[in-house]
């Protein structure tokens, strides 16, 4: 066997073994299998026929089936809405402009100089034709909430203002740049993407030299302060995915600098990787499961104040999580931070939960281990059978009852007594 391998495959190492596994980590030790002789023959041949450089190498297959290759000129239509935002000393015109692939691209304008609701709607359709000429596309759906826009365009309406009329023209003239484009009217309420960016553009104030970047509208499904469990997914994996990369290949990151691969080899070792479930050896020898982020989450919570959670401090919910054999890399940093914000914990952490008096170790540890046995008596008056003492025997643990009556307790009915309901 070569002992190199099995340093190096052995899950779990003890001892001296494991000593020398560390020392060997310092170096960059890659352990490949020997090929067997075969291997080598290729190789041998290619250095007996050297090939010469200049000699060109043809790899250019034809292919005599095709004969030309047509290039599809089907693309999916785009979607432009427009609207426009004017009161008494402001114009914004917002348009959103919608790819096959539904990746949608907001712009909004503000209009610094005079003009009526209508020619801020006109002004918006005409920014979003536009903009979708300016990057070539030819198949184009319209949609505005302006009615007077939309049938005047699509020749359904006359238009009898004077002021509309060059921008109607200058619509019909950019209309003839797309192969395919219809204009359809769009309720108001459904049209409240670009209804809020026409006001956007009309409300902010910015001087001429001034820029605005891009702005990104992005979806959160949980509150910030929820899942903040520290950094534990990286690039969208778990914190430990360049163990398993280490473990499983001997890939480093890609940015590692020569110290962190030294701290990976070294930090790998306590790690075991088992059907793809990766533990951690724990001091005590016991193997850890290593947790994703939410996972964590829901061991917090299930630990904490999941059913019978007992709402413990920070200290010792990171010890009965590790007890459970659950491992991350900020436990104990998360167990902190999670107690903090436990809503019940800070309503009743004021309590004092000491119980009011002291508490008395129990004598008997285990049913039927230890009875009580005493007598009553003289009973006055005298039972009408006659019976005057009674003879009760006690369990301690299950406080089980044993009574008889008696005329006169004499000790060999008492050691009958025991006989029959005691021993049995
Ligand atoms: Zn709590």
């Amino acid at each position: 066997m070569d002992p190199i391998k099995y340093l190096f495959e052995k899950p779990a190492l003890m001892g001296r073994l494991a000593r020398w596994l560390l020392l060997l980590a310092e170096f960059n030790i890659v352990y490949i299998t020997q090929k067997s002789i075969k291997g080598s023959v290729i190789a041998e041949h290619l250095s007996t026929h050297p090939v010469v450089d200049t000699r060109p190498l043809n790899d250019i297959f034809l292919d005599e089936d095709v004969v030309s290759i047509e290039v599809e000129d089907e693309v999916g239509i785009w979607k432009t809405f427009f609207d426009g935002a004017a009161n008494h000393k402001d114009c914004g015109a917002g348009v959103l402009l919608i790819t096959p692939e539904r990746l949608n691209m907001p712009m909004a304008y503000r209009l610094d100089f005079e003009c009526t609701n209508n020619m801020v709607e006109y002004k918006a359709c005409l920014m979003g034709l536009k903009a979708a000429i300016s990057i070539g596309v030819k198949r184009l759906e319209v949609y505005g909430d302006s009615s007077i826009v939309i049938y005047q365009v699509q020749g359904k309406w006359k238009t009898k203002e004077e002021k509309l009329k060059p921008y109607q023209g200058c619509v019909e003239s950019l209309m003839k740049q797309f192969t395919e484009i219809t204009f359809d009217y769009f309720q108001r309420d459904n049209n409240r993407f670009v209804d809020a960016l026409a006001t956007l553009a009309s409300m902010v104030d910015f001087g001429p030299g001034e820029q605005i970047q891009p702005f990104i509208i992005d979806r959160r499904d949980h509150p910030s302060h929820q899942g903040f469990v520290n950094a534990l997914t990286v690039d969208g994996r778990p914190w430990f995915a360049h163990i398993v990369d280490f473990i499983r290949e001997g890939k480093y990151p890609a940015d590692a600098t020569q110290g962190d691969k030294r701290f990976l080899r070294r930090y790998a070792t306590q790690f075991i990787l088992h059907e793809d479930i990766l533990y951690k050896r724990s001091f005590d020898g016991v193997q850890l499961v290593c947790v994703d982020e939410d996972q964590s989450q829901t061991i917090l919570e299930q630990v904490h104040q999941g059913i019978c959670g007992p709402h413990m401090n920070a200290c010792m919910l990171a010890k009965k999580i590790l007890h459970l054999g659950y491992f991350w890399n900020t436990l104990e940093a998360d167990c902190i931070e999670f107690v903090k914000k436990c809503h019940q914990c800070q309503i009743f952490s004021i309590h004092i939960h000491v119980p009011p008096t002291e508490l008395h170790t129990l004598s008997s540890p285990w049913p039927f281990s230890t009875w009580g046995i005493d007598v009553n008596g003289k009973i006055n008056p005298k039972a009408s059978n006659g019976h005057e003492f009674v003879l009760e025997a006690i369990e301690y643990f299950t406080k089980w009852v044993e009574t008889q009556s008696y005329a006169k307790l004499t000790a060999a009915k008492v050691a009958k007594f025991l006989q029959e309901h005691i021993i049995c």
